[in-house]
């Protein structure tokens, strides 16, 4: 099986990004990608979204997705990602939060809670954490870019096994079935 590459965690101008989800989508396909997912963040969503996110670009499939603000845990962000009937919920850069081996475990079960969580993040906007891609914490661990802008597109990435189908995609992921790729050598230890 072939190896898909793709980037799930990218901003538009529906929230903090600086290009619409159409620009974002065609950048990602120039570079080859096989995939990505839009995923502004929840609290400053603008009205029509969801219908602004285009199902593909040429070969490219586009996730929708959501980056959710979860209060109770310092603010922490998750990663939601729909598929047709798969949903992927991602706990996103612990870097940022500074957060111990041990408060990562922690919080994934209480997220767990109230969703599942099916993967960690171990970039920060792009940048490999490597602290956090550890056996101690017992989850796939996912690389992504966060870009907000082109010229943050490409940092980091995921290449994953998968035939080219949403639900294939997600559950390749999963069950941690892809690696993760880098532009940059680590720089947050
Ligand atoms: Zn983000």
């Amino acid at each position: 099986m072939l190896y898909m590459k793709g980037n799930l965690h990218v901003h538009t101008n529906f929230s903090d990004g600086a290009h619409t989800p159409a620009e974002m989508a065609a950048i990602y396909r120039d570079l080859g990608y096989d995939f990505i997912a839009i995923t502004d963040h929840d609290y400053l969503l603008k009205p029509r979204y969801w219908e602004s996110i285009p199902e593909s670009n040429g070969d490219l499939i586009v996730f929708k997705g959501i980056e959710l603000e979860y209060p109770p845990l310092r603010y922490q962000h998750i990663g939601k990602i729909l598929g047709d009937e798969e949903t992927l919920y991602i706990f996103n850069h612990p870097h940022q939060y500074r957060l111990s081996i041990q408060e990562v475990n922690r919080q994934i079960n209480l997220i767990s809670r109230v969703m599942p969580i099916h993967c960690v993040e171990v970039t920060d906007k792009g940048i490999y954490t490597k602290i956090y891609d550890t056996p101690k914490i017992p989850l796939p661990k996912i690389a992504s870019d966060d870009a907000h802008t082109f010229e943050e597109c490409g940092r980091a990435w995921i290449e994953v096994q998968s035939r080219r189908e949403r639900d294939a995609i997600l559950r390749a992921i999963k069950q941690g079935n892809f690696r993760i790729g880098l532009k940059q050598r680590p720089a947050f230890i």
